[in-house]
């Protein structure tokens, strides 16, 4: 039978995260066997409530009508030895709130801990445009917090343990208290002594000065995918800062700035180029050779009677998408080119072609005309005023 851990915590069961947080904090501190020590199973139960509905896949089972527990030995509730994670659920925000039972200092936080994890940190790489569509292997130099090898992120250069900060006994903080015309204000700020972390390393390691972690510049192999594109972010779990203490590292994200393209323009998986077409191959049509991003010779077809600003299309032949699957269309602008200036016999070639074309240039209406959008243009421009 499923315990109904909803109930325990006295939620909904479409509680926030913060909902559920706020009904834990309020029961933990009513029901701390320091405070209370008649309550210890009742304590028990509600962090083993919180423990399993703050966890999204747990989460999940219960409200599926499982208990996520039920495997871990057949029911009941194991108390504070029975699983890991109770301790830190716990320290995560007992410190706070509960600390501050009787100070009336406002917002006290607690001690923060000597051991705390570590931020993300955010290198950047500049791809051409053929990279991005591959995808490619890359070497960085990344300058990180890395774990102090002297001490293995202990602090410590020998084996003592940190001893309670005598500046703030072990709180984090330490308050003031001033008179104003108000009255009596208390402040606390982070204690100096101790960064707020409420003990101190009494035996600094030489090597990190007793914070655990030194800043180093290392080399790391990064595989960024086919199909990556300016601000596209990779991220390498465990690669970022190692938090004070020597806590756990930060992930590493790196982000792609995309170096702009001589030849074709690129518009999420498509991509655009221009070819110049001789006015003959246009009227006669053509196949012309073209090398994708890829480096495959793709063949653009001109049909012939080809007009001006036509483009063609080569499905499959654009940027590939990160996920795999489809490529997307390189759209080919195909620009056609009236010749500037003509020899002698290219002239006589020209007006022996006009005789047997027979025509004349004609005025013809907005409508009709192959450049259509002109006209439209010009009234787009002028509504924009
Ligand atoms: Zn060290
Ligand atoms: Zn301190």
């Amino acid at each position: 039978m499923a315990r109904d851990y909803y109930a325990i915590l006295g939620v909904d069961r479409s509680a926030s995260d913060q909902e559920l947080k706020r009904a834990y904090r309020k029961l933990a501190r009513e029901l701390h066997p320091d405070v209370n020590p008649g309550e210890e199973e009742r304590f028990k139960e509600v962090t083993t409530a919180y423990e399993v509905l703050s966890d999204p896949q747990k989460r999940q089972i219960v409200d599926a009508g499982g208990d996520p527990l039920d495997s871990r030995g057949g029911g009941g509730f194991d108390g504070f030895g029975g699983f890991g994670g109770l301790s830190d659920v716990f320290e995560a925000f007992f410190g706070q709130g509960f600390n501050a039972g009787g100070g009336g200092a406002g917002r006290s936080r607690g001690p923060k801990g000597r051991v705390r994890a570590g931020s993300d940190a955010l290198v950047r790489v500049t791809l051409d445009l053929e990279e991005c569509a591959s995808g490619v292997r890359q070497e960085l130099a990344v300058d990180t917090a890395i774990l102090c090898d002297s001490c293995v992120g202990s602090g410590s250069a020998t084996s003592a343990k940190p001893a309670r900060c005598a500046t703030c006994g072990g709180a984090g903080e330490v308050q003031s208290v001033q008179r104003s015309f108000i009255g009596q204000m208390i402040t606390a700020r982070p204690c100096p002594t101790c960064d707020g972390a409420g003990e101190v390393v009494q035996d600094p390691c030489g090597k990190c000065g007793g914070g655990g972690r030194v800043r180093a510049r290392r080399s790391i192999m990064v595989d960024i995918p086919a199909g990556v594109g300016e601000g596209v972010r990779v991220r390498l779990a465990g690669q970022g800062e190692v938090g004070p203490g020597g806590g756990a590292a930060g992930d590493l994200y790196v982000e792609v700035r995309e170096r702009a393209h001589p030849v074709f323009f690129r518009n999420g998986d498509d991509l655009h180029c221009t070819v110049r077409v001789p006015v003959v191959d246009a009227a006669l049509g053509a196949t012309v050779p073209l090398t994708t991003i890829l480096g495959e010779e793709a063949l653009v077809e001109v049909a012939p009677g080809t007009q001006p600003g036509t483009v063609a299309e080569l499905r499959g032949q654009g940027m590939p998408q990160v996920r795999g699957g489809v490529r997307g269309t390189l759209h080919v602008h195909l620009d056609v080119v009236v010749p500037a200036k003509l020899d002698h016999k290219q002239s006589e070639k020209l007006r022996e072609f006009r005789d047997l074309r027979d025509e004349e240039p004609e005025v013809v209406s907005a409508a009709s005309s192959h450049t259509g959008g002109l006209f439209s243009r010009l009234k787009e421009a002028f509504r924009g005023r």
